[in-house]
């Protein structure tokens, strides 16, 4: 246990500490004679049949960042659970459920990928649709190289993953997904399927209406783009567009935050020797200013969740919505 890093400690710590955290080991990692869980909490109702909100994060283990943002969510829930009957009450109506690691042993070694070399991201089982970008679309010429999609399958983390989110989605009347994410660009991105096709997901009028409805809500706090990530650039073996494939009524949006690190590199360019450096910030004032940004966000989707907001869309709504979704992202 004293070889586990520190992040997956805390986790461990407030599995212990709150009883009311509802922990899983989703798998167990087996890496150079130690045990790495990837582990999955709840908290909130437990019916069946209620809107579910999924935090995820260091499906790179590098970026620590994301680990960090999804963990000081789930501390702050959890310590304003004992007084906050605001939280207490919405906690009832909705479910929350955290995997904060998912690449505990690419954490461990300051790694991208996991402890076979394998980029988690681009190691779903689905093949993009469309040319991908050379290299960061994913790679089966060498472990060597980043972005390596491995050769022997589906890695025990993502297929871990992918169940999970399978059972969530199957359970809940609705389910957002926020993956956390940090290294590209300057901006904050929000990211959404697919990375593999240049068509748009099904029903990406719910997205669009996610975002006006957080834009007109928190105007000061709307910094984000949000695009199709095929826009941006397009990769084999997505996670997310995996998940996204079997048609359903039910709303399924799985949103990837994607922290503009370029900005940190450029405030303080002798990051640049720090291979972590590329994708966490280094000074505590810039760690502490990631860490409160997307509080805002991570709310609203826990408020909208419980409007229940994108489950009572009407059809006619929903057709409308998917049309300006189309006219925005896909006709170019
Ligand atoms: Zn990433």
């Amino acid at each position: 246990m004293e070889t586990l890093p520190t992040e997956l400690h805390t986790l461990v710590d407030l599995i212990d500490r709150y009883p009311q955290l509802h922990a899983r080991t989703l798998t167990k990692l087996e890496f150079k004679n130690h045990s790495y869980p990837v582990i999955s909490a709840e908290l909130g109702a437990k019916e069946a049949d209620v809107p579910c909100v999924l935090f995820v994060g260091g499906v790179h283990g590098v970026e620590v960042i994301g680990i960090q943002v999804i963990m000081a969510l789930l501390e702050s829930i959890l310590s304003r659970l004992e007084w906050d009957s605001q939280l207490q009450l919405l906690l009832s109506q909705i479910k929350l459920a955290f995997v904060p690691i998912v690449n505990p042993v690419g954490l461990q070694n300051g790694t991208r990928c996991n402890g076979q070399r394998v980029d988690l991201m681009r190691n779903a089982p689905i093949e993009a649709e469309t040319k991908v970008t050379f290299l960061v679309g994913g790679q089966k010429l060498s472990s060597h190289l980043p972005w390596y999609r491995g050769r022997h399958g589906v890695e025990q983390e993502t297929q871990a993953l992918i169940q999970y989110v399978e059972q969530l989605k199957a359970n809940a009347s609705s389910l957002i997904s926020l993956d956390a994410h940090s290294g590209f660009g300057m901006t904050d991105h929000i990211w959404f399927p697919f990375a593999g096709s240049n068509k748009p997901m099904q029903n990406i009028g719910r997205i669009h209406y996610l975002e006006q409805l957080y834009q007109a809500s928190y105007p000061h706090h709307s910094h984000y783009s949000f695009s199709p990530q095929s826009l941006i650039y397009r990769t084999h073996g997505d996670i997310w567009d995996y998940l996204t494939m079997p048609k359903t009524d039910k709303p399924f949006l799985p949103l990837t935050l994607e922290m503009g690190s370029w900005i940190w590199v450029k405030k303080n360019p002798r990051q640049v020797f720090n291979f972590a450096g590329f994708f966490n910030p280094q000074k505590q004032h810039r760690q502490l200013r990631a860490l409160r940004k997307h509080t805002v966000l991570m709310h609203f989707l826990m408020d909208l969740a419980a409007s229940r907001a994108l489950e009572s869309m009407s059809q006619e709504m929903l057709i409308k919505q998917n049309h300006v979704a189309f006219k925005r992202w896909f006709q170019r």
